[in-house]
């Protein structure tokens, strides 16, 4: 029996752990067979409070997990397949073990969207990614592309056009939905340009990108374009289909918090990107896992 069994191990659930288990807490992370979330995909890191000369993702998750460690947190390297909130204690179904908890905090992330194309997957991480920051720097003086007409699509295509040579925001209507001053900051970048009602049905090349075909969705015309990279940008889904029927969720899957970190079920606490589709950033993640641990410490010593 774990007082606090902690689901993820990005930002938002290593910190709870911290927190959990210095209050004394018998704490277990289960953190995923791939531990360490989205910042184990990226490379430098330079918005994370206290690292003068920014951090590595992995180095900064690698250094989260000893600390967690060090103050006593579990961590078990395996999915959860199931859950169980009907009743008390809550079960846990991972690696074919059953664990039960007093409290559950949910810390299980969102992951990128993929266009769902075979040529996309055959060219994952050769030219295809989701990651500006992270990839960019490897096209230097290249052409882009960027896909999606969103703020994540503008501020991709913004921090590309520092390094690559030119940027193509390829979007599947005629308007943007991004902010009015990414869609003015990007419109004014003399290495950004659009191609509008459009949308890849093909990624080009054998062994790296070499192009993308095109579908116009208005004049159904097809073309083809040349380019080095394709960075996708189509938004993100929160990782909950185990919590489907257990726990509410809104119309787009992420879990519906009621109050600070407090889920509709008494006990299961929730933190970071999970339920956050706004800010999406490492230390808002981390700063909701603190909240959620002082929250199910709390529970814990009111029931
Ligand atoms: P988003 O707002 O959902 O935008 C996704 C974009 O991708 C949309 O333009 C959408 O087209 C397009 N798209 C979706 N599926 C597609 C597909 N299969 N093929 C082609 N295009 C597709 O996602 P986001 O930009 O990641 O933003 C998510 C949230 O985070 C938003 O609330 C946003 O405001 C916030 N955010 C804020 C900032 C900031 O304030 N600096 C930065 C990043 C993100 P349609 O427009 O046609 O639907």
């Amino acid at each position: 029996m774990y007082d606090a069994i902690i689901l993820g191990s990005g930002p938002a659930g290593l910190t709870a752990s911290i927190y959990t288990s210095r209050a004394g807490l018998k704490t277990l992370v289960i953190a995923g067979v791939m531990w360490g979330g989205q910042l184990m995909l990226t490379r430098e890191v330079e918005n994370f409070p206290g690292f003068e000369n920014g951090i590595l993702g992995p180095d900064l998750m690698t250094t989260m997990r000893k600390q967690a460690e060090r103050c006593g947190a579990e961590l078990i390297f395996e999915h959860a397949s199931t859950v169980d909130f009907n009743s008390k204690p809550f079960k846990i179904v991972a690696g074919n073990k059953i664990y039960n908890a007093k409290t559950v905090i949910i810390a299980t992330g969102a992951s990128a969207k993929w266009l769902g194309l075979k040529s996309e997957a055959r060219l994952r991480g050769r030219g295809v990614s989701v990651c500006a920051t992270c990839d960019g720097p490897f096209f230097k003086d290249k052409k882009v592309v960027v896909v999606g007409g969103g703020d994540t699509a503008m501020e991709e295509a913004l921090f590309l056009s520092k390094i690559v040579s030119d940027v193509k925001v390829i979007h599947r209507r005629d308007k943007l939905r991004a902010c009015k001053y990414l869609q003015e900051k990007a419109f004014a970048n003399s290495k950004i340009s659009f191609i509008w009602n459009s949308t890849i049905t093909e990624i080009l090349g054998k062994d790296r990108v070499e192009g993308v075909k095109l579908s116009n969705i208005v004049t159904k015309n097809e073309t083809v374009y040349n380019c080095d990279a394709v960075f996708l940008a189509i938004g993100y889904t929160p990782n909950t289909e185990i919590f489907k029927n257990q726990i509410e969720l809104d119309k787009t899957g992420y879990i519906i918090i009621n109050e600070e970190s407090r889920t509709n079920i008494d006990g299961v606490f929730v933190a970071g990107d999970v339920a956050d589709y706004r800010y999406r950033q490492a230390i808002a993640a981390a700063g909701s896992g603190c909240k959620a641990a002082l929250d199910a410490e709390k529970h814990l010593l009111e029931t």
